[in-house]
């Protein structure tokens, strides 16, 4: 049992929390405060110096003077302040911003101020029309709006939830607002834009964003499970589980894995040229630093083969055979001599002796057939398989076998045979596990770095290459969290690749 960490953490996250809210405001005291102080200052220094000695500061400052008020001719000019540092733009300040230097109105007569944005959903039962007669929109607008549009969308529908940009202004003879501009974007790589001309009249036009690649580098520590963990960092979950398969081949997750791990995806996305995501992204290779190794696994696609993943020296990860043919074992007994724990005599242990509780599931090694499955003497209830001509594997001692397993059976790798036991010669639950080659038991553990397909030639080559290139990535690439911006409209990058009118 482990001690659960809240109570110390609450008070202090609540706090925490706390000082980030009243942050702003402190800020804005602070800034008032220097400012006033500023002031005083400023207008204090001159009166305390005599009269006769401004001579020097008057010079310098002379342009900056502001007339003085009413203490009289020979007072020192008054030397304004700094103005007060600025606080930082927000994102939210920063968009409306970025339209007031389009002067889509062209009349020159309405001061940017009566220009804003607003963004309205299309609800369940909603047209554009209905949602700008809504916010009062004169009619004649509307329709012409609509027109524009229904020409542009063609016969397309637009999706409930999907949001209405718009530009609008507010004229001092009308109620409603004009409509300057509306953008809707179904699609990250396509927007329609109705815009407002000179003459009064509305134009469509269809904007085609080019899509295009984009490598990304996904830091993260693993902070419960490594798919929580990867999540968090802001990795898709597809490319959370390639990797976690990548891996699985090789770590023994319950083992290896410690909190505070460090490791680190490099994702291929797609991006439309204003930023927008149309991909997440796709693993390209990973990178976990486990305690005494590092485990590297890179994206690949031989010549006449599909996508895989393989380790940097070339060699896929996928095995033939998985590491141990059980989760959580740990190994009791090796193979080789050892003097035999109920025999008494020193004789040859033809496996590996995995302890494990009474009733875990053992799973085929390899894809094969059953050609044993039953009470097998001193190997108690006994399993064997074929894979190859070659290559057969043994599991002893079960307690039951897996569902459907009988000879003649054929098994996928990974799929349960049975069950951990204590059959047979046996002293407590463990799994047995035999490896057979052209009928010998040999060493299992020593078998498994033989059955890696690894790759040659000319495939060879270009893996190389493109292997040193992920790994210069995995340390190089942009940041996730840096490449992407903030999902903000940025309508002045919106100069976009494929414009054409509708
Ligand atoms: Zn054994």
């Amino acid at each position: 049992m482990t001690e659960s960490p809240f109570p110390s953490d609450r008070p202090k996250a609540a706090k925490t929390a706390a000082f980030r809210l009243l942050r702003p405001l402190l800020f804005a005291v602070a800034v008032i405060g220097l400012t006033l102080g500023a002031l005083i200052v400023l207008h204090e220094r001159p009166a305390s110096h005599p009269t006769g000695n401004d001579a020097s500061l008057g010079q310098a400052d002379a342009g900056k003077a502001s007339p003085d008020k009413a203490a009289g001719a020979p007072m020192p000019p008054i030397v304004l302040p700094e103005p007060p540092p600025v606080p930082p733009l927000t994102s939210a300040d920063f968009k409306g911003f970025q339209f007031k230097p389009q002067d889509q109105h062209g009349e020159g007569e309405a001061p940017a101020s009566d220009r804003y944005d607003l963004t309205l959903r299309l609800e369940r039962g909603d047209t554009v029309e209905k949602v700008l007669a809504d916010i009062d929109v004169l009619e004649a607008d509307r329709k012409q709006i609509d027109a524009a549009l229904k020409a542009l969308l063609k016969k397309r529908r637009l999706a409930i939830g999907e949001s209405i940009d718009l530009q609008l202004q507010t004229l001092p003879d009308q109620d409603g607002p004009r409509v300057l501009s509306l953008s809707i974007r179904p699609q990250p790589e396509r927007e329609f834009i109705v815009t407002r001309k000179d003459d009064g009249s509305y134009e469509g036009q269809e904007k085609v964003y080019k899509v295009s690649p984009r490598i990304v580098r996904v830091e993260a520590v693993r902070q419960g499970s490594l798919q929580q963990s990867a999540m968090q960092a802001g990795a898709p979950t597809p490319a959370i589980l390639d990797f976690i398969r990548a891996l699985s081949y090789d770590v023994d997750f319950q083992r290896e894995l410690k909190q505070g791990q460090r490791f680190t995806l490099l994702l291929e996305q797609q991006v439309t040229s204003d930023g927008r995501v149309t991909d997440p992204g796709r693993l390209l290779a990973g990178e976990l630093r486990l305690t005494d190794r590092t485990i590297i696994v890179v994206r690949f696609r031989p010549q006449n083969g599909a996508d895989g993943f393989y380790n940097p020296k070339g060699e896929s990860v996928v095995r033939s055979f998985l590491r141990t043919p059980m989760d959580a074992s740990h190994i009791t007994s090796r193979f080789g001599m050892r003097e035999h724990p109920i025999l008494g005599f020193s004789a040859m242990h033809t496996g590996v002796d995995f302890g494990a509780p009474t009733g875990t599931p053992i799973f085929a090694a390899g894809a094969g057939k059953v050609v044993t499955a039953g009470p097998n003497g001193g190997y108690g209830i006994f399993v064997k398989l074929q894979h190859t001509t070659q290559i057969g594997t043994g599991y002893g001692h079960m307690s039951r076998l897996g569902p459907g397993i009988k000879p003649g059976v054929l098994v996928r790798q990974g799929q349960v045979i049975g069950f951990v036991g204590s059959t047979g010669l046996s002293t407590g639950p463990h799994l047995h596990y035999e490896f057979y080659r052209d009928g010998h038991p040999v060493n299992p553990l020593a078998q498994k770095f033989a059955m890696r397909a690894g790759l040659s030639g000319k495939d060879m080559n270009r893996f190389k290459a493109l292997s040193r290139e992920y790994l210069n990535q995995l340390k190089n690439a942009p940041h996730i969290a840096e490449a992407s911006p903030p999902p903000a409209r940025q309508k002045e990058s919106a100069a976009a690749d494929g414009a054409r009118g509708g």
